[in-house]
């Protein structure tokens, strides 16, 4: 093979932060690429596919599922496309290597909203977010990436540039995927989609490289405020959620939900936990200046005429109070981190969500687990994560025993795979259980179509085959 027109490193020392994900799933790669325009990412993915190099995007590898990590071959990184291109009172222009957190605060400090929050929104790139479709807390209320994206630039698996946004049709020869998602938040598989841009959305690296994007705004509201409201049982804490989501009084934007377990893995550090709670629900009101006192009114009445710990309700409406619950909030995830480092083990976790009828049952199945865990997430949309800790070989093993059943308890709901941290490397091998065979083969048609030497993404969330 000729020298490649464009800088590679191949430094061992500079690979190795390349190699694995929030996973902790490693790879090895031979070469990494760290293009600066939309030139320079088409040239290096025409290269790989003239001579049949494996290529995987990755941006800064927050991932949950092993998507980012290379299986061999060459690595492209979008770090350095990392420039905001313009901004308007309707829409935002970025590449894709833009940081999100730092891009929605730029946006918010013009009094402009882009609302997809993934918590992991400060460390991950606006175009990560994008090919994996993710969501965050205020989905409940936004919905995920997919409807706030207008517009992306993507070099397709044979290094052209394609334009699309949602008047785009896709191109006549290129085979269908038509399926039936279900109707639950979704981030499996490849999206049944009617043009080119939702084709791009959510296809987690495997269709082509999103270098740019246009973006959707819409008014960063004037005011929120936040509730954490306890509750001495699950069933209490449930009954309170099934209230919030029907109240005409009541609009949350986010919904959260902590379990028992969570609660107890920070209760030292939290003094404000009641004792009598198994559970709490953190909650996120917009309002404004003059409809702000009803709102809590509202909020309170509710709270009072439900099952909660209601005396110990704590509302916050001012930067300190509302950093003191982000602090209560963000205490959790640590906690589990810490569990996991101190385990020496990996966590096993799900990210299944399921139909409003299948909650109930599948919190009981969450709560029957007999390993360590805890159990949060966004309870809004029937989407919890139940963080397995297992904290020895043997119980790792149970614990993905423990997955496949609660897999098998989702899917028998009608609920999916993955609700936002999509498929990956780790869940490829259960795409097939939720979508079947022939859907399988349909993506995979799609793939080679596109990517004749099937160089992009190789291994996620399809198996190779040329
Ligand atoms: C602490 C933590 C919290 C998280 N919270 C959430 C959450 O609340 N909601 C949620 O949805 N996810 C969450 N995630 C998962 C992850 O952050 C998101 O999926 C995120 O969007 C990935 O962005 P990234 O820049 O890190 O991409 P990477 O992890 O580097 O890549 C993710 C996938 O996208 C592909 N990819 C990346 N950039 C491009 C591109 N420009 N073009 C084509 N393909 C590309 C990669 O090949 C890979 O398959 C969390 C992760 C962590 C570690």
């Amino acid at each position: 093979m000729p020298a490649p027109p464009f800088e590679i490193v191949t430094d061992p020392g500079v690979l190795a932060g390349y190699l694995s994900d929030a996973s902790n799933t490693r790879g090895h790669a031979e070469a990494l690429v760290r293009p600066r325009s939309t030139a320079e990412v088409s040239a290096v993915v025409a290269w790989c596919q003239r001579h049949a190099i494996p290529l995987t995007v990755t941006a800064q590898r927050t991932s949950t599922t092993g998507g980012p990590v290379p299986e061999g071959g060459w690595l492209l990184s979008t770090e350095r496309l990392d420039r905001v291109l313009a901004i308007t009172d309707t829409h935002a222009t970025a590449q894709a290597g833009v940081m999100l957190g730092a891009f929605q605060d730029e946006l918010e400090a013009r009094g402009r909203l882009y609302p997809p929050d993934p918590t992991s929104r400060d460390e991950c790139s606006l175009g990560g977010s994008i090919a994996c479709n993710a969501s965050g807390a205020r989905t409940y209320r936004y919905g995920p990436t997919r409807p706030w994206v207008e517009a992306v630039e993507v070099v397709l698996p044979t290094g052209e540039v394609r334009h699309a946004d949602r008047s785009t049709p896709i191109p006549a020869d290129w085979p269908r995927v038509a399926w039936t998602e279900p109707h639950v938040k979704t981030a499996t598989g490849l999206y049944p989609a009617d043009n080119l841009l939702d084709l791009f959305i959510g296809q987690e690296g495997i269709l082509g490289v999103i270098t740019q994007a246009t973006v959707r705004l819409t008014a960063r509201p004037e005011r929120v405020f936040s509730v954490l409201i306890w509750f001495p049982s699950t069933p209490a804490g449930l009954d309170f959620v099934r209230a919030a989501k029907a109240s005409a009084a009541l609009s949350p934007r986010c919904l959260e939900w902590y379990d028992r377990h969570s609660l107890d893995l920070v209760r030292e550090r939290v003094p404000e936990i009641p004792a009598a709670a198994c559970a709490a629900l953190w909650c996120e009101q917009e309002c404004t200046e003059a409809t702000q006192d009803a709102l809590m009114e509202a909020w309170l009445a509710a709270i009072e005429a439900s099952g909660a710990l209601a005396d110990d309700t704590l509302f916050a409406d001012d930067p300190a109070s509302l950093a003191r619950l982000r602090a209560i909030r963000h205490a959790v995830p640590a906690g589990v981190n810490e569990r996991v480092a101190r385990n020496g083990m990996p966590k096993v976790g799900t990210d299944f969500a399921v139909p409003d009828r299948a909650l109930d049952d599948m919190m009981a199945a969450y709560e029957a687990t007999l390993l360590p865990h805890v159990l949060f997430g966004h309870v809004g949309d029937n989407h919890l994560h139940l963080n397995l800790l297992p904290r020895t070989p043997a119980e790792l093993e149970q614990a993905w025993g423990i997955w496949r059943d609660l897999y098998a308890r989702a899917l028998a709901a009608g609920g999916t795979l993955s609700a936002e941290h999509g498929v990956g490397k780790l869940k490829r091998p259960y795409l097939a259980e939720m979508v079947g065979p022939e859907v399988i083969s349909a993506f995979a048609a799609l793939k080679r179509h596109l990517d004749p030497a099937w160089i992009l993404g190789r291994g996620t969330m399809l198996g190779y085959q040329v």
